[in-house]
Order: C-alpha cells, then sequence, then structure tokens
C-alpha cells in the first residue's frame, strides 16, 4: 500500500523548505493541501505540478476516505497545510489517525514550525514547555484558559492572530500579572521578523507604542512560574496587586 507523508512547508522563508520535502512532494500521486490556491503557489516556486486535492478543517472527514482509497491503490500521498506542520493547529489529525488505524504507513518529512522557532530562540526554559494552540476568540473563554494556566510552572506557548495580539498581551498582564515575563516572536523568517521581550506591562506598551506590532503572525510565550512561587500563591498575589494598584487613583 501507499505511505502518507506528513510534509512540513515553511513559515515564510521559502528557503526553509528542505531538497527532501522537495523530493517527496514530486515523487508522490497527490497531494492533499488544505488551500490548493496557496499552495499551489509554493509549488509553483520549485516547479513541481501535481494534482491537488483541499483538505480542510471543514471537509477532513469526507476528504480523508478520498486519501485511504489513494493509499489502499498502493499510491503515495503528501499532506501540506498553508504554513509549517501539518497537524500543528493545522488540519491533517483526522487523516492520520485513521490511516495509522487502518495499518498504513505514515512518515513525517520535518521542517519550520513557528512555535519550536520562537522557543529556540526566546531564551525561556524549554526543558518543559506547553503549547496552548490559539486561546478562544471569546473573552470569557480566553481568560478562564488563562486563568488555568496561571499557576503552570512550564513555559506557555500559544498562537495569536494579529488582530488579537494585543488583547492577548493585556490579558495575560491581568491575569498573570504585569511583571510575567513574556516573549513574542513576530513573522520569524520573514523580512520584518521582531522579537519582544520582557515584563508583560512593557511589552503591551511597546506592541501598542510599533506602528509595525500589531501586524503579521505572532507566537506568544510566557515565563513559568517556579515551583516555590506557585506554592507561595505569588500568582494571585500579585493578580490582586494588580488589580488593587489599578484601582488607587
Ligand atoms: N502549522 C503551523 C506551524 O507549524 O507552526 C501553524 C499554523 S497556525 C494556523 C498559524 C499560526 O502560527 C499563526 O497565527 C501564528 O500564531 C503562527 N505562525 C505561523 N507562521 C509564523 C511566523 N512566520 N511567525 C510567527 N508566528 C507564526
Amino acid at each position: 500500500s501507499g505511505t502518507l507523508y506528513i510534509v512540513a512547508t515553511p513559515i515564510g522563508n521559502l528557503e526553509d523548505f528542505s531538497p527532501r520535502a522537495a523530493s517527496i512532494l514530486s515523487r508522490v500521486s497527490v497531494i492533499a493541501a488544505e488551500d490548493t490556491r496557496h499552495s499551489g503557489r509554493l509549488l509553483q516556486h520549485l516547479g513541481i505540478r501535481k494534482p491537488m486535492m483541499a483538505l480542510h478543517d471543514h471537509n477532513e472527514r469526507d476528504k480523508a476516505g478520498l486519501v485511504l482509497d489513494k493509499l489502499a491503490a498502493s499510491q503515495d500521498v503528501a499532506l501540506i497545510s498553508d504554513a509549517g506542520t501539518p497537524l500543528i493547529s493545522d488540519p491533517g489529525y483526522v487523516l492520520v489517525r485513521e490511516a495509522r488505524a487502518r495499518g498504513f504507513r505514515v512518515s513525517p518529512v520535518p521542517g519550520a514550525c513557528a512555535l519550536v522557532a520562537a522557543l529556540s530562540a526566546a531564551g525561556l526554559p524549554t526543558d518543559r514547555f506547553l503549547f496552548e494552540g490559539f486561546l478562544s476568540a471569546k473573552q470569557g473563554a480566553r481568560k478562564a484558559a488563562l486563568e488555568r494556566l496561571a499557576g503552570e510552572s512550564a513555559t506557555l506557548v500559544f498562537y495569536e492572530s494579529p488582530h488579537r495580539i494585543v488583547d492577548t498581551v493585556r490579558e495575560i498582564e491581568r491575569v498573570m500579572g504585569a511583571e510575567r515575563e513574556l516573549v513574542l516572536a513576530r513573522e520569524l523568517t520573514k523580512t520584518f521578523e521582531t522579537f519582544y521581550a520582557g515584563a508583560a506591562s512593557r511589552v503591551g506598551d511597546e506592541l501598542e507604542a510599533d506602528p509595525h506590532g500589531s501586524r503579521g503572525e505572532f507566537v506568544v510565550m510566557v515565563h513559568g512560574v517556579s515551583d516555590a512561587e506557585s506554592a507561595m500563591g505569588k500568582v494571585e498575589i500579585d493578580r490582586v496587586l494588580g488589580i488593587l494598584l489599578k484601582e488607587l487613583p
């Protein structure tokens, strides 16, 4: 039977596409892509012409069946997403799970992944980290998630869209305290790659002052609390202090 290749694509800089990834894409029978028009441009840049099929969050259950049929007919298939590694806040889970359940070979072709790239250069502890994907777009749910994570000792990692980045940083500041250390990685591997680092309140101010601050794509990383701090309830103290300070005239 065929192999399902899970192929990472660049998160900005096209030179991050590996020669092996290119050779796999030119060898498979069909490429399943999140957005065929978007990925079509990458393939054109690479000089690869292949039949493509769309596989995204809204049709993954239906389209997974078609991919499994191809694997059963001994055809190799590659799965790619718009940017970075498939399945990392991107479609593909249903397909990979199903392909494995049916005994097909599933093989990764690693490459760019925004969360790993961000962590590797942020200067925050990387021995333990907790990737939380995107926070909810709803304010109440976002706040609840941050409250649940406020006492976590591992480094926290989030993806965030440009139009919510300032709100998210301010919410982290409110829930986890103005002094909590944050690092934002913006536009990784692209021309305007920028890191913002420091206390939550300062990062928020810097972002708001920067005319390009809320443009582009972001990875948000938050320093975890030390075990001693969480035992002392320092997170809670900081949070209450923050609220009190805001209320002072
Ligand atoms: N699968 C991708 C990966 O491996 O990183 C992530 C896909 S997710 C739909 C898109 C999010 O990833 C963006 O909203 C942003 O948070 C993050 N991201 C992607 N490219 C980025 C970049 N060049 N710089 C910073 N963040 C990026």
